[in-house]
């Protein structure tokens, strides 16, 4: 197992770093379990107050903490600083809200018995996380199980470990007690050993449906708790009234941000026949304007993909695609040359059940377009797939929206907006795009052992 941080600009090797050595692991896990049982005689409001810490840390050190975005996994720096900001913004929600997300509740029962239910913290949590935002993703997991009291051991994957690393330290620098975060850098048999542990008591995974299968299956077989935050084929609905300039910022930006590596990204616009035309020339035409280059330049506007092996995956997918029989309807499918790990933005047409592709995760910036008469068929297309993460509507009659919303079979949907993560409301998806719930009073209660006092 090897963990290296490679820029998919230019294929330079940047650092390499040593496996975590077993001795090093088995003190990880006694230096968390004992925060675990610190934890347990002190107030949340101390911990608040060091989550505050590391939030500021982030927000006064933007540049630093976005560079290692951009020169391990690509993202332009601009997405990348943004994503600082965002993660400091996950930490301090829970900075404001994880106490009073943690209040006890009360129960009366039919025949005039009280109870309440406590929040207690169950032991260390495994994160096992991808690199699409290497910040974020590890502090939906960190921020509410450390206001819980449940420390974190992370494995972050492989391509972005200087990111890791970066948030390891600057868990040092906000000066939180030893054993509530750690970064590991171990293998698949390693992880398999910490599942398995004791002192583990949850698993977090968030990236692949093959990884997740893998990691709920080891958690099931060892009776462990587990969140699967996994891949999706998100639908962008487009209905005949919708506002078109809206509809096609969204749904642009929705497909195109961070590459389009994102799990609610909109995979699939399906597109009501009397506005279908414009909105394909709208989306032509932003997609045009998307200018391929360095990351770390302002003015790139499509950064590559996070590595040649992602590179070669999605080449081989869409050229599977094609076989299938759909077509590119605007875009140049040949592969870009040279070190970096570049794609061509495209635009796939004709996508049907026959097409042995169909419903399979393009993880890039391939967008799929679908035209549909009526209501019923829009709902048919979106809802014939084995995932069900995110979406949005596009309709200028925001109850016209919402009613197909509630249609659609998906953790989550936006209305005339992209689909965004907000620390606010929960976070998640159904059937195989996983199960749990990230982010919100939702989120910090995944891992709290939800214990009934009978008064
Ligand atoms: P993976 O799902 O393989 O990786 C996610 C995390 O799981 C990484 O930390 C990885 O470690 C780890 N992992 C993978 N397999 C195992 C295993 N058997 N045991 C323990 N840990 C494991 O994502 P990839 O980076 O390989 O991306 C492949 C595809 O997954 C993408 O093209 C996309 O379709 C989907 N994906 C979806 C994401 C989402 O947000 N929903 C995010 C990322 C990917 P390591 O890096 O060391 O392999």
């Amino acid at each position: 197992m090897s963990y290296k941080a490679i820029n998919p600009y230019n294929g330079e090797l940047i650092r390499e770093f040593a496996e975590t050595s077993n001795e090093e692991l088995e003190a990880a896990l006694k230096k968390a379990d004992a925060f675990y049982r610190q934890a347990k005689t002190e107030p949340i409001s101390k911990r608040a107050e060091l989550l505050a810490k590391l939030a500021n840390e982030f927000t006064n050190n933007i540049d630093k903490y976005a560079r290692f975005m951009t020169t391990n996994m690509g993202k332009r720096i601009s997405e990348a600083r943004g994503e600082v900001e965002k993660n400091a913004a996950f930490a301090n929600y829970y900075v404001n809200n994880g106490e009073k997300n943690l209040k006890n509740q009360t129960y009366k029962s039919v025949a005039g018995k009280k109870a309440h239910t406590e929040f207690n913290s169950i032991g260390t949590i495994l994160a096992v996380e991808p690199w699409n935002f290497p910040y974020t993703q590890i502090m939906r997991v960190f921020a509410p199980n450390f206001i819980l009291g449940n420390p974190v051991l992370l494995k972050h994957a492989s391509i972005v470990p200087e990111c890791a690393q970066a948030f390891e330290d600057a868990c040092k620098t906000a000066g939180l007690p030893e054993g509530a975060f750690k970064n590991l850098f171990i293998n698949y048999d390693q992880v398999n050993k910490v599942i398995a542990d004791d002192r583990v008591q949850g698993v977090a995974l968030t990236g692949s449906e093959k990884a997740g299968a893998i990691i709920a299956a080891e958690a099931g077989k060892n009776l462990k708790k587990s969140t699967m935050e996994l891949g999706g084929t998100d639908v962008c609905i487009v209905l005949n009234d919708a506002d078109l300039e809206t509809a096609v910022k969204g749904a642009v930006s929705a497909r195109l941000n961070n590459s389009g590596q994102v799990c609610t990204a909109a995979k699939r616009y399906i597109v009501q026949s009397r506005i279908y035309n414009k909105f394909l020339a709208g989306i032509i035409e932003e997609f045009k304007k998307k200018k391929l280059g360095d990351p770390l330049d302002e003015t790139t506007t499509l950064a590559p993909l996070s590595s040649k092996t992602a590179q070669k995956n999605l080449q081989e997918q869409v050229s599977k695609v094609i076989a299938g029989g759909s077509k590119v309807i605007w875009g140049d499918p040949t592969p870009v040359e040279g070190p970096g790990a570049f794609f061509n933005p495209l635009i796939i047409t004709g996508m049907s059940s026959a097409n042995p592709m169909y419903d399979t995760e393009l993880f890039g910036p391939v967008a799929q377009i679908y035209k549909a008469e009526t209501e019923e068929e829009i709902l048919k297309i979106a809802n014939h797939s084995q995932y069900g993460l995110g979406g949005a509507v596009y309709s200028s009659d925001p109850k016209h929206a919402q009613k197909l919303a509630t249609k659609v079979e998906t953790g989550q949907v936006a209305l005339n907006q992209p689909l965004s993560s907000n620390p606010e409301f929960p976070f998640g998806g159904v059937k195989r795009s996983g199960y749990g719930r990230e982010l919100s009073d939702l989120g910090i209660r995944e891992f709290a052992n939800i214990k009934t006092v009978l008064e």
